[in-house]
């Protein structure tokens, strides 16, 4: 993926145009796994929201493969901060209902049910698939989310702040099984975290935002002892 001189303003009725994101160059190799860390407002979030096809950027353009992307599409997953599932339905049928919506394959209810079943293992909710939100923890709920945006594969997984509204032992136990998740399947993973040692726990690389109006990424460091992945093509990335 190539982000490329991309940036972003928001109008205010009163101020008029706010700049919020300054010029941003950044090559994202497939399978790495990025943190996106910098002070509350500098546009990390509107960063993600700009990758998945949400929020369309001023100027530049971020390329996936190749091909610029300029709406949602299901190579791009995004995971938010607060969990958005559906009231009515179970674990499991919030699962299904996600991927009921995926045109890209026609599976019978039962190949769906335990497609949904497999994700759910992954985060540890086998247990209370049947359960409906609000007889779920926020962290149940918030790992919900996750088994959801992950069954559907996409090729990049966004999360902003997935974790961040949990209690320590429960985000402990999530990064574990974001771990888990990212030496299961080989994915590229672009994460907003507040959370210093996270980011060193889980990622790669380091994309780290100045302070805004016109917030930059200032530094972007490797993680030396980042855990042992294989990060493909990552000198010549012909097919990203
Ligand atoms: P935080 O760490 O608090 O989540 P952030 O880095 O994710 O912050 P953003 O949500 O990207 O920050 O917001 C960056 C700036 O852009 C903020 O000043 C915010 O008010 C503004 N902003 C974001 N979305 C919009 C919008 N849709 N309309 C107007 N302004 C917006
Ligand atoms: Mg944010």
């Amino acid at each position: 993926m190539k982000i490329e001189g991309i940036t972003k303003g928001f109008n205010d009725r009163k101020k008029g145009f706010q700049p919020v994101v300054g010029t941003t160059d950044v090559d994202i190799h497939e399978g790495e796994f990025i943190t996106i860390i910098g002070p509350s407002g500098c546009g990390k979030s509107t960063i993600l929201k700009m990758i998945a096809g949400l929020e369309s950027a001023d100027e530049g353009t971020i390329r996936l493969a190749g091909r610029p992307i300029d709406a949602p599409s299901r190579e791009l997953g995004i995971v938010f901060q607060q969990h958005v599932l559906l009231p009515w339905m179970s674990a499991r049928q919030n699962v299904i209902f996600a991927l009921e919506t995926d045109p890209r394959t026609k599976r019978s209810k039962q190949e769906l049910a335990s497609l949904a079943d497999e994700y759910l293992d992954l985060v540890n909710l086998s247990h209370a698939a049947d359960r409906r939100p609000h007889q779920l923890s926020g962290g149940m709920q918030q790992r919900v989310g996750i088994a959801r945006a992950f069954a559907l594969e996409p090729q990049v997984m966004l999360l902003d702040e997935p974790l961040g509204a949990l209690d320590a032992l429960t985000r402990h136990e999530l990064q574990l099984q974001l771990l888990d998740l990212c030496e299961k399947q080989k994915r590229t993973f672009i994460m907003v975290t507040h959370d210093v040692d996270e980011a060193l726990l889980l990622s790669d690389r380091i994309l780290v935002m100045g302070a805004g109006p016109s917030a930059r990424i200032v530094h972007d460091i490797s993680v030396p002892f980042s855990r042992p992945r294989e990060v493909e093509n990552l000198d010549q990335d012909p097919a990203y």
